[in-house]
């Protein structure tokens, strides 16, 4: 495949194989990057996938507290490993919390799972310290991002920043909301041998030592210790000051809270399945217009970004499919697209639909319209990610673009007309297929596959070339000399339609006793009802 230098055309791509990383980019088609870095932060500011349990944020504060009153260091790599030594002795109280719910083996969101597991499982009754997560300078504070969190509620001032007119060495606690959460926490667990004996100390840990410490301290606890939850609440859902941007970042949160308890609150499974959320959120966004839509709307739009992705996903696998039954010298790419093509072509029965693919997409549109109208976008988007064919991928983007049709208003059209250079967005892909209503299904298909697969994935792989050092060959296919070489795949359609910062809204708002368990996923509790009652547009 490497050809000399003198055989190559001007601007081809050279490099020295030894020096390249091969890697499955995460995100090959450019389609997640849109939902992190464009769409969350406006409906859902300071919050990240990792960030997933809530009484991690008292923890922290307490720990933050303790390292600078016990003067355990003056600088922040010391108070890294202060926190993820840390985390780890945590780690082994919250494993051996069975009695807890969601502790133990099956616990969620745990800094240092896997070291605090191996220790609690070894049988031995000692343990020697060691970081929760070796590979990250701040352990899970850094890495799952509680300490941006900690940030953006005002709670914290980082390392480097200038506090009352001095430069910080570490991070810091800077408001009374913070040291009187971190002060209700101290409070439960000042009374433990840890607390007293061992916290900060380097000699080996009793593995039973932190039983004490997570009987009043587990990240399960906060429903019962209403105080310091209350505190969390106030920090997470209201701003901290003056500021107008902190009113709006923080009533965003909220929003954001309310939606998912409204959600279990209509199905108690949305509680614990991500599927059932966003079917319900959907559901909720577009209901008919109440005065409350607004916030569900916003959700629904991030859901509706999902599905397409997931669809876009779907013909992203079948294409590298077809492409690794090609020839061996590549594809020609005519070649290749007659090929796309003739997957879409003669009849095809879609989502219950039997289409020609000769025939125009507006005779396509209404039969599919006719076979899916009893069908909720979600179990759209499952049968399309089972039938796994472009053709598929194409059926359930005409359902898509009919039922996003009676929604562009402000929340919807912000959303979903959120693209990149390399990458087209929903209302761009959605808008021209309502235009192409003339053109055979099959010929839309290849397009398709053309736009939204093959050039996006080459122009980011291309750019990840130069991002990385060394440079990073994410390709899973690309132009040589004039043919399309096809490489390997791992098939993202499968990874699941993309719910972002669904899992972490869940067990945020679990453990600050806003649902609780209960039969078939989640009931709202009395504190999460009355929190609805606060929902206003
Ligand atoms: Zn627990």
């Amino acid at each position: 495949m490497v050809a000399s230098p003198a055989d190559l055309p001007p601007g081809f791509p050279q490099w020295n194989e030894q020096d390249v990383e091969y890697k499955d980019g995460r995100d090959p088609l450019g389609l997640d990057t849109i939902s992190v870095d464009q769409i969350l932060p406006r409906i859902l500011p300071g919050w990240v996938a990792n960030t997933r349990r809530t009484r991690y944020l008292s923890f922290y504060l307490f720990l933050l507290q303790e390292f600078h009153e016990r003067g355990l260091g003056t600088s922040q790599t010391e108070l890294g490993n202060f926190i993820r030594h840390t985390e780890f002795e945590f780690a082994l109280g919250v494993l051996r919390h069975e009695a807890g719910n969601h502790c133990g083996r099956g616990a969620v969101g745990v800094a240092g799972f896997n070291r605090a597991w191996g220790a609690v499982t070894s049988g031995a009754p000692a343990t020697p310290r060691t970081a929760a997560i070796p590979s990250s300078a701040s352990g899970g504070y850094g890495q799952f991002g509680y300490r941006g969190v900690l940030v953006e509620l005002g709670l914290i001032a980082l390392s480097g920043e200038q506090v009352n007119g001095s430069t910080l060495s570490y991070d810091r606690l800077i408001s009374d909301r913070a040291r009187a959460i971190a002060s209700r926490y101290r409070s439960d667990v000042a009374s433990t041998t840890w607390y007293r004996d061992y916290l900060g100390g380097d000699h080996d840990l009793p593995i039973g030592i932190m039983d004490e410490v997570v009987d009043a301290g587990c990240l399960c606890l906060l429903p019962q210790h209403t105080a310091e939850r209350d505190a969390l609440l106030t920090a997470i859902t209201t701003p901290g000051g003056e500021h107008p941007t902190e009113a709006s970042r923080s009533a965003r949160r909220k929003h954001a809270m309310t939606v998912v308890l409204s959600a279990i609150a209509q199905n108690p499974r949305a509680a614990t399945e991500l599927g059932e959320l966003r079917r319900t959120i959907w559901s909720l966004g577009t209901a008919k217009p109440d005065g409350r839509v607004t916030v569900f709307e916003d959700w629904a739009a991030l859901i509706a970004k999902e599905y397409y992705a997931a669809l876009v996903g779907v013909a992203w696998h079948h294409l590298n499919t077809i492409g690794q039954t090609g020839p061996h010298d590549g594809w020609a790419q005519p070649a290749l697209f007659d090929a796309v093509r003739l997957s879409a072509s003669g009849k095809l029965s879609c989502l219950g639909a039997t289409i020609h693919g000769a025939d125009s997409l507006t005779s396509a549109t209404y039969a599919l319209t006719v076979a899916t109208e009893e069908m909720h976008p979600e179990d759209v988007i499952q049968e399309v990610r089972k039938d796994g064919r472009i053709a598929a991928s194409l059926a359930g983007m005409m359902v898509l673009a009919q039922r996003l049709a009676a929604y562009d208003g402000p929340p919807w059209s912000e959303t979903l007309g959120l693209g990149t250079r390399a990458q087209s967005s929903v209302a761009r892909t959605l808008r021209r297929l309502r235009e192409e209503d003339h053109r055979p299904f099959c010929d839309v298909a290849a397009r398709l596959t053309d736009e939204l697969v093959l050039r996006p994935h080459e122009a980011l792989a291309t750019a990840k070339l130069g991002w990385y050092n060394p440079p990073m060959h994410s390709f899973r296919f690309r132009h040589e000399r004039g043919r399309v070489y096809f490489f390997r795949d791992r098939d993202i359609s499968d990874r699941g339609v993309g719910a972002p910062r669904f899992s972490a809204l869940q067990t945020m708002t679990r453990d600050l006793g806003l649902w609780r368990d209960a039969d078939g996923g989640g009931q709202v509790t009395a504190d999460g009802a009355h929190m609805l009652q606060g929902l206003v547009a």
